[in-house]
């Protein structure tokens, strides 16, 4: 079996029960208008295009992958009739800039839509993603000539984005980059250099493709702060305003992976190719970050989306596969054996990526309300707070949900046993897809080193002490509830183990600057521990208030509860395993000669 069903039930119920987004909306400017139907309602069409348009090209596409012919990249069968019917309906400019095109969307329902469409078919949601990350870059920095060029036709589907910053021997270190941009008289610039890697560099989707290029001017400074960012098309507007002149931009290979098989990933060459710088000189480092804050947590719910689709396949699959009998005796004498969901084991399987998943989930819309925030609230103070959350949460987002999401596939295959490893339910092909959302974007080892090192040693910020300030604001209102007293208990428990170890590490780092990246990786699991916590004690809160409203729904919300007290009990105790290795330092793993390894 494949396919997808969106986990609408639990959408709305983060949204509206533990977000409240409804009454976020009516406080800022440029939300006001979005109310409960218009969230549901738009979830709803969002669930219908992904389940009808996207999963049923899912595995075709992966069968298929894409194809370079004479130097035209051709996607896989099905692709480019979706992408038709996904431009139609307004679904790439969802959270564009309505003065050009695009829906105002907030990202609150962004994010549930992308965890949609990674779900459902990965290799095609990067299309849309990346050109909607594109045209967030272009409406933040451009200038306006640049916007009213660029951004309704990026909006409306009619042309599509890319991002080309990696180059064969720079991929973590921007800095090193060696395409060129030379100014020419007319105020635009050639653009020289290879560029590798680049998703969505050629295809046949569309009539246009318009790259974001990273490259360094002549007297540009050594390093990232050297580096400028260009818009360069892949046609160039003739005369009468059309795309028709090619521009010298070629796709010299596509690469060969193992998932995302419908997702082009190429090689492209720029010999001279006509640019437009975008903002000012020297900046695009800066520029791109912009738009990262937003494409990490997107690429995020790659894995995120994935592993929900998984854990669907495999308690599906638990609770008709039958296999042995329970350690209690016979459950079902009707049949050989009993279900394999009477084993322990395989709960534990099931539970661990559902208590990940609906964390993650909780944690994907909080963020996305903080980047709301920053951007749409009228009172300063509240959006300086949002954006240093934002900035704080960002990197642990993509590298957890990413990580634990591809732990989950695994694990949801492992639930199907040999029947996981073979294609027929598609685990194989989530397990392969949801893999390089570990990788790109920032691998998860950088996300780490950006939270351990500038988020938390060298920041003058206070970002900690926001999220500090925000968990034991929530303990302050709740700590009586009696009902919450466990989940406020481990709460209590895991930020205490996160502010000793904040302490230790900004300490040990004075005297050894390998502590950070020694301790990254386990300091970015703990505080994805503090975080999940905080959301199940969110989510806890909101299930007890639906028990006692919505007795019609009482088994939804029992299963919250249920999924808490495991996710307490069975996962929170790694907390300590990760204090113990953060604290066992770096000496042991710097004491290694390189001969050694
Ligand atoms: C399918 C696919 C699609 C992609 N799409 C795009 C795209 O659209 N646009 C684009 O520009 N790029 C894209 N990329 C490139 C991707 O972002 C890079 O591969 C990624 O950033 C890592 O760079 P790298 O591969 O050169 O690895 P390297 O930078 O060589 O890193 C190798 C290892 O060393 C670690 N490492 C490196 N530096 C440090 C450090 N300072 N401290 C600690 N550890 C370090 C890394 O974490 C990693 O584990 C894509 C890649 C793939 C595979």
């Amino acid at each position: 079996m494949t396919g997808y069903s969106a986990p609408l039930q639990d959408m709305q119920f983060v949204l509206h029960e533990v977000q409240d987004a409804e009454a976020l909306f009516a406080s800022m400017e440029g939300t006001a208008e979005v109310s409960r139907d218009l969230i549901d309602a738009v979830l709803e069409s969002a669930a219908k295009i992904a389940q009808e348009v996207l999963a049923p090209i899912n595995r075709s596409g992966d069968e298929e992958g894409c194809r370079l012919e004479q130097g035209k990249v051709f996607t896989p069968k099905g692709f480019k009739e979706a992408y038709t019917a996904f431009a139609e309906g307004g679904w790439i400019g969802l959270s564009g800039d309505p003065q050009y095109g695009g829906q105002g969307m907030p990202k609150v329902l962004a994010v549930l839509f992308e965890e949609m469409i990674m779900a459902a078919n990965s290799s095609f949601a990067l299309y849309p993603i990346l050109s909607a990350g594109a045209s967030l870059a272009l409406a933040r920095h451009g200038s306006e000539e640049l916007k009213q060029r660029y951004l309704p036709k990026l909006y409306s589907g009619q042309w599509s984005g890319t991002m080309c910053l990696t180059e064969a021997h720079a991929g973590t270190d921007l800095g090193i980059i060696k395409t060129r941009a030379v100014p020419n008289v007319d105020g635009s610039y050639q653009i020289s250099g290879t560029k590798i890697f680049i998703t969505g560099g050629d295809h046949d989707l569309n009539a246009n493709i318009i790259h974001l290029v990273l490259a360094k001017l002549p007297d540009a400074p050594e390093g990232p702060k050297g580096i400028s960012l260009f818009v360069v098309p892949r046609h160039l507007d003739d005369e009468a305003g059309d795309p028709s002149k090619a521009n010298n931009v070629s796709c010299g290979a596509i690469e060969h992976k193992m998932g995302i098989k419908g997702s082009a990933t190429c090689v492209l060459n720029f010999d001279d190719a006509q640019g437009f710088l975008v903002g000012e000189p020297n900046k695009g480092l800066n520029y791109m970050f912009t738009m990262m804050n937003y494409e990490r947590l997107s690429i995020g719910l790659q894995g995120l989306g994935l592993a929900d689709s998984s854990y669907r396949s495999a308690a599906q699959y638990a609770r008709e596969r039958v296999q042995g009998r329970s350690a209690h005796g016979v459950q079902d004498e009707k049949s050989v054996a009993d279900p394999i969901l009477v084993h322990a084991d395989v709960r534990r399987m099931l539970l661990t990526v559902r208590a990940d998943t609906e964390a993650g989930r909780a944690l994907a819309v909080y963020v996305a309300s903080q980047l709301d925030v920053a951007h749409f609230h009228r009172d300063e103070q509240r959006r300086a707070r949002a954006a240093k959350l934002v900035a704080l949460l960002t990197p642990v987002a993509k590298a957890a949900f990413s990580d634990r999401g591809f732990e989950g596939c695994v694990m949801a295959q492992q639930v199907l046993g040999g029947h996981g490893y073979v294609r027929e339910w598609g685990l194989e092909q989530n397990v392969r897809d949801a893999r390089i959302a570990q990788i790109y974007e920032g691998t998860n080892g950088i996300q780490a080193l950006d939270l351990a090192g500038r988020k938390l040693v060298r920041d003058r910020d206070g970002l900690l002490e926001v999220l500090i300030d925000e968990i034991e604001t929530f303990i302050a209102e709740h700590g009586a509830q009696e009902s919450l007293a466990s989940s406020i208990a481990a709460l209590k428990a895991a930020l205490s183990s996160v502010v000793d170890v904040s302490a230790w590490l900004k300490e040990a780092a004075q005297t050894d600057a390998d502590e950070i990246g020694a301790a990254s990786v386990p300091y970015l699991r703990l505080m994805t521990l503090l975080l999940y916590a905080f959301m199940w004690a969110r989510m806890e809160r909101a299930a007890h208030e639906g028990l006692a409203n919505n007795s019609a729904n009482a088994s939804f919300y029992d299963a919250k509860l249920k999924t808490a007290a495991f996710f307490r009990a069975r996962m929170m105790p790694n907390a300590q395993a990760l204090v113990g290795e953060i604290k066992g330092g770096c000496a042991v793993l710097m004491t290694m000669d390189a001969d050694q390894f």
